[in-house]
């Protein structure tokens, strides 16, 4: 039987096996694999059926993702395919796009927009989250993102291009703006994008006849006083260090408020006196954060901070069957109080292995456990042999810390072959050098956030 919903096409409704529990996740990133995998040894196959719905047949392993655009690591070997990592986990291809909880359904809907609503007994919602957008002026229009990695082949490629661009280019001012890029955002994402980039672009600039290494101008613009703002104060202060000694322009409290095709408009000071500065660029990266995936607000659940609210079971008070982990809830961190956890990766690991017995024991099998985090510290690849990081508590900076990085990286990477692959890309790198072509079919020019982050495709839920 199908049901016509509002885009028009039929929705054949699949309810599943009777006697056989159903449990539907909607995220097959960190959270939803990690819950996943545990979940195929906690529930007997016989007894429970497991679907995964992604729009992608992989986890994005988001760590390494700057090192795409810096032309380290190819963008497929950050893929880690979801076919291969789960065993016996149902993929459905397709994005959630409203759920109906009383009825016990959701819509997915697939890449030709077919939908097609398929039924559950538990449903686990981690989808994530997007680029987090503010409203300034042609920000929507001319920033790039970098939360995928479509993102992050196109920014490599867009940048490539402005390089060739400004290679062909007469006047000296064009020529200037092609070679200077923006990035908004001093978090970790923007950090390591900005210290990595700025080592491949002049690697890139020594090949073109006309450019110079010194002419590519990075610039790094954050409101908050120091970079790495979430992270101890000793890794930031060593991440600036890098930064100036590559020559990287950090501007602190300091925003954006416009941003057009060939220049961003940055205003620094305090909140009665800001002086406005022009910046003639072709090209800004937006790393200023991220919000929960707009399916939470499709939901009409209950929200903190645009977060799903959960209790420490990771169970959606209000909504029977319904759990929710990752960057789109706001877990309760009982080491911290009962804050909201973190939106990092290895909050959403370890929350997929804790909800996994949770939902298990909802099934009947085994007991629930409370998530409790402990922090076992951060790494930031700055490029290089230079990174930061604050294993345990202890602050290291450096070769040590750029080894234990990337050893960190290889170990957390959820699949032998892609490990395999990152370790040769890192290896054919240091004696090749980073690869400078570009692709200027496959990629489109610019790649606007909210398409390639697919936020305009929610239905509210009845
Ligand atoms: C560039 C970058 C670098 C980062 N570096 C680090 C780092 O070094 N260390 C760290 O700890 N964290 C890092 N993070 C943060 C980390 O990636 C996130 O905290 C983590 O991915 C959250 O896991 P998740 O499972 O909640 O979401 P994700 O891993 O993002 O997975 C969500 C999945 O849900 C899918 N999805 C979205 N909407 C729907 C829908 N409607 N229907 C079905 N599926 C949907 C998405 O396509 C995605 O596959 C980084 C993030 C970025 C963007």
């Amino acid at each position: 039987m199908g049901r016509t919903d509002r885009t028009g096409s039929t929705a054949p409704t699949d309810s599943g096996r009777a006697g056989v529990s159903r449990v539907v996740v909607v995220g097959g990133g960190f959270a939803g694999v990690s819950l996943l995998r545990r979940l195929e040894s906690a529930l007997p196959a016989g007894r429970a059926e497991l679907a995964v719905v992604s729009p992608v047949d992989h986890l994005l392993y988001t760590s390494l993702v700057p090192q795409v655009c810096a032309s380290t690591v190819e963008p497929r070997h950050l893929a880690v395919a979801l076919r291969a990592v789960l065993r016996r986990t149902l993929l459905r291809l397709g994005d959630v796009v409203a759920a109906d909880l009383s009825a016990h359904t959701v819509t997915v809907r697939s890449a030709d927009a077919t939908t097609r609503t398929v039924g559950w007994d538990r449903l686990v919602l981690a989808p994530g989250s997007v680029t987090r957008t503010l409203d300034v002026p042609g920000l929507d229009e001319h920033a790039l993102g970098l939360k995928n990695l479509d993102e992050a082949v196109a920014l490599r490629d867009h940048v490539l291009r402005r390089l060739e661009l400004a290679d062909a280019a007469d006047d000296p001012r064009r020529r200037a703006a092609l070679c200077t890029f923006v990035v908004v955002g001093g978090g970790y994402t923007g950090t390591e994008l900005a210290a990595q980039m700025v080592g491949f672009t002049r690697h890139a600039a020594a090949a073109y006849q006309r450019l110079r290494p010194s002419d590519v101008r990075w610039l790094l613009v954050d409101h908050a006083p120091r970079v790495l703002h979430e992270l101890a104060p000793a890794l930031g202060h060593r991440a600036a260090r890098v930064l100036a000694g590559r020559g990287v322009e950090v501007h602190l409290g300091t925003s954006v408020v416009e941003i057009g095709a060939e220049a961003v408009t940055l205003a620094a000071g305090g909140p009665t006196v800001r002086t406005r500065t022009g910046v003639p660029t072709h090209t800004v990266v937006w790393c200023a954060g991220v919000s929960p995936s707009p399916l939470v607000a499709a939901l009409g659940l209950p929200t903190a901070h645009g977060r799903l609210i959960v209790d420490e079971f990771f169970r959606v008070p209000t909504a029977d069957g319904v759990f929710a982990l990752g960057d789109a809830a706001a877990v309760p961190d009982v080491t911290r109080g009962g804050a909201p956890a973190g939106q990092t990766a290895q909050h959403a690991i370890r929350q997929g292995r804790t909800a996994a017995r949770n939902v298990a024991a909802s099934l009947g099998y085994g007991s629930p456990r409370r998530y409790r985090h402990r922090d076992l510290g951060f790494v930031v690849d700055l490029g290089g042999r230079a990174a930061v990081a604050n294993p345990f508590g202890l602050t290291l900076s450096g070769p040590p810390a750029a080894l234990l990085t990337r050893a960190y990286h290889l170990a957390a990477l959820p699949a032998g072959a892609n490990r395999v692959r990152v370790a040769t890309d890192w290896v054919l790198n240091s004696v090749l050098g980073q690869e400078i072509t570009h692709f200027d079919e496959s990629v489109p020019e610019r790649a606007e956030i909210a398409t390639s982050e697919h936020t305009r495709i929610y239905q509210p839920t009845r």
